[in-house]
């Protein structure tokens, strides 16, 4: 990246002058290139949104599904983590995550229209759209304009987007109660956690880290971490969903443990609107 490449450059002396602003430039132009075409992929439609159950752990039922970005650029479809990152660096992620919000409301209403009203969509929010200061409004008009109940509508936020200026961002989570959506908090003990503040933060749900979730596999210890998050999640009155559960012993071990919802590939993988459908008449999805 830029820093090795001035590094590189230093040790270099001269040379590396060239060296450094020939690299700077190629990244530079990537990014750019990345950047343009993303926009237009917004404004040609080529973005849209995967669905992943959450399924409650009890009863099998869905309860949810959680809503996951992908872009058809032609025959590929490209996943988050290869173009959000760049989305990040600029205004683009405002915009792309309005999309989303906007288009999770869409899809609700085009549900409910068919009478498969999920109980809840669950969208990423980024931090730069949570630092923005009017993501209250982007919420409360997308739900206006479908038609849309508040208490169908959830929003993952994660522990980075309230380190930096945790008093802002406690009182961005209020306004964005007050709206009347879910609030959760992802990859959850992935970030700076802070505890103290956990208390403070007017969420609804803990979204274990597919990290800990992996570790259950390795017995008493590995799993240590997540009885500790449910016992912690449980003592503040929160509901806990377990991410990436990818085995039938973590699906069993998250169970008997009192973990109250699953998300994972043992369940469902992420999957088309269409898809989903098929899979929500159905009801449920085998627990075990
Ligand atoms: P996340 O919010 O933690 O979402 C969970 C990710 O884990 C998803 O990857 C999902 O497909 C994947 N996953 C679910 N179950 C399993 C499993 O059992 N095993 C494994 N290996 N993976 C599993 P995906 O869709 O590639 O998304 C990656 C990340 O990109 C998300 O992590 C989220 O941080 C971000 N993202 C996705 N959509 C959006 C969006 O609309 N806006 C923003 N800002 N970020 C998004
Ligand atoms: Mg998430
Ligand atoms: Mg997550
Ligand atoms: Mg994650």
């Amino acid at each position: 990246d830029a820093d090795a490449a001035l590094y590189r450059a230093k040790e270099q002396g001269r040379n590396g002058f060239c060296f450094f602003t020939h690299e700077l430039n190629r990244q530079a132009v990537a990014k750019l290139e990345t950047e343009v075409a993303l926009r237009h992929a917004l404004q040609r439609g080529e973005l849209l949104l995967h669905y992943q159950p959450k399924v409650c752990a009890a009863s099998g039922r869905i309860v949810g599904a959680e809503a996951l970005l992908r872009w058809q650029r032609g025959d590929e479809l490209v996943p988050p983590g290869r173009f959000i990152p760049i989305a990040e660096q600029s205004s683009l992620i405002l915009d792309i995550g309005a999309w989303v919000i906007d288009e999770a409301c869409a899809q609700q209403a085009r549900w409910q229209a068919l009478g498969l009203a999920m109980p809840r969509i669950a969208v990423n929010v980024a931090a730069r759209q949570f630092a923005a200061g009017n993501l209250d409004t982007v919420v409360d008009e997308a739900l206006r304009r479908h038609g849309v109940a508040a208490s169908s509508l959830e929003l993952e936020v994660t522990e980075s987007m309230l380190v930096d200026t945790p008093a802002a961002g406690i009182e961005m989570l209020g306004r964005l109660k007050e709206t009347g959506v879910r609030l959760s908090l992802d990859d959850f003990g992935t970030g700076y956690s802070s505890l103290a503040y956990l208390r403070q933060f007017p969420i609804d749900a803990l979204k274990i880290d597919k990290s800990f979730v992996d570790q259950i596999d390795a017995g008493p210890e590995g799993s240590a971490i997540v009885d500790a998050v449910i016992a912690l999640a449980h003592r503040l009155g929160l509901t806990v969903v377990a991410e990436g559960v990818e085995t039938a012993a973590q699906q069993a071990y998250l169970r008997r443990q009192g973990c109250d919802e699953l998300q994972g590939f043992h369940l469902a993988r992420p999957m088309p609107a269409h898809a989903f459908e098929a899979l929500w008449a159905g009801g449920e999805v085998a627990v075990g």
